[in-house]
């Protein structure tokens, strides 16, 4: 048989909800069965969702494991299980966000991000290259976001979590093009799922001890209104975002970085064309503290099919 006719074997982490579930069915009902699909996630008892949603695959083309990406035991377990031992794709989707001011926010919740979000993401990737150096081949993708590429105002630690997996996969991607071995990064915008709603949940009733009242101010008054507003105009769904990843994972030649927001890509313009900055940083502040009006404004209006989606990334 031809090697390249083989089903790839794809892992991902965080299957049980959003876009990690969504990718885990496209990929496991793939029209030309090009994939068979390990679909991890911590907690195997919230598997339902995902064995409904996989249908006829489950089984055939996708396996559920259990696989907690902040344990090394767990991947070794999981890894253990996989037939051949070898992944081709491996996906790291599971991730954790964190809002709200600085001041209010624990070093262990800080921690907790830096864990899930970029040591996760470290500690598979190093239990994995081992074989795709072996064998010459392997994708690694890494479901980062725009606020990997640029900071967002009460999401600090969560952006640079983010920022951390740039830089690394970047400088990996260099070593590792001497293997044959491709790394792509795909940076959503806001996306509809599980996350943003917990994410909203926990910080309209959270205390924010510390924090003093003008931040706090900011913070609920100004951030959370717009960042709803943001959900509301430009989120894209889960299945969007895995469509895009799905696409990356078929190509011959992947992408480094991959924007899956075609309407986000006004704001991340922002950074790209001023390299000191000082547009972006000036840009978000203005429209946050000085017219917030005219953010809400003007995302409707990015909303609006006037505006020219022509323009798409990828
Ligand atoms: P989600 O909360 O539905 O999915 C995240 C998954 O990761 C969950 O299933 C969760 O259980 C899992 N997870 C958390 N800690 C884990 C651990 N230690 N081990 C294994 N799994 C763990 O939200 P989502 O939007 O589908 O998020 C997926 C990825 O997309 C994340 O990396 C997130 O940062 C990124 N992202 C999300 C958005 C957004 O707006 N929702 C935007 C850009 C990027």
């Amino acid at each position: 048989i031809n090697m390249a006719d083989l089903p790839r074997t794809v892992l991902i982490s965080g299957c049980s909800s959003g876009i990690g579930l969504e990718l885990a069915v496209q990929l496991a009902r793939d029209s030309r069965q090009r994939y068979q699909v390990v679909a991890t996630m911590r907690d195997l008892g919230k598997k339902g969702t995902l064995e409904a949603a996989a249908g006829e695959a489950l089984g055939q083309t996708l396996t559920v494991a259990q696989l907690d990406v902040c344990s090394d035991e767990s991947v070794a377990q999981c890894l253990s299980c996989i037939q051949g031992g070898e992944v081709d794709v491996l996906v790291n989707n599971a991730g954790v966000g964190l809002v709200g001011p600085l001041e209010g926010l624990s070093l262990a919740a800080m921690q907790k991000v830096f864990d899930t979000n970029f040591f996760g993401a470290v500690r598979l990737v190093r239990a994995v290259l081992p074989g795709m150096k072996r064998r010459r081949q392997g994708h690694i993708v890494v479901v980062s976001s725009v606020m990997g590429l640029q900071g967002v105002v009460f999401n600090d630690v969560y952006a640079a979590s983010k920022f951390a997996l740039e830089g690394f996969f970047e400088s990996l991607a260099i070593q590792l093009l001497q293997f044959n071995i491709f790394i792509s990064l795909v940076e959503p915008g806001p996306v509809g799922t599980a996350f943003e709603e917990k994410l909203l949940e926990q910080v309209s009733t959270a205390q924010f001890p510390g924090a003093d009242p003008d931040t706090l101010r900011y913070f609920r008054d100004l951030y959370l209104p717009a960042s709803r507003e943001l959900f509301r105009c430009l989120g894209q769904s889960p299945q969007d975002v895995a469509q895009a990843i799905v696409k990356v994972i078929g190509s011959t030649r992947p992408p480094l970085r991959r924007q899956t927001n075609a309407r986000y890509c006004a704001l991340t313009a922002l950074k790209a064309v001023d390299p000191s900055g000082r547009l972006y940083v000036r840009s978000a502040h203005r429209l946050l503290f000085r017219w917030p009006r005219l953010l809400g404004r003007g995302l409707r209006c990015l909303a609006c099919d006037c505006f020219p989606t022509r323009v798409r990334p990828g």
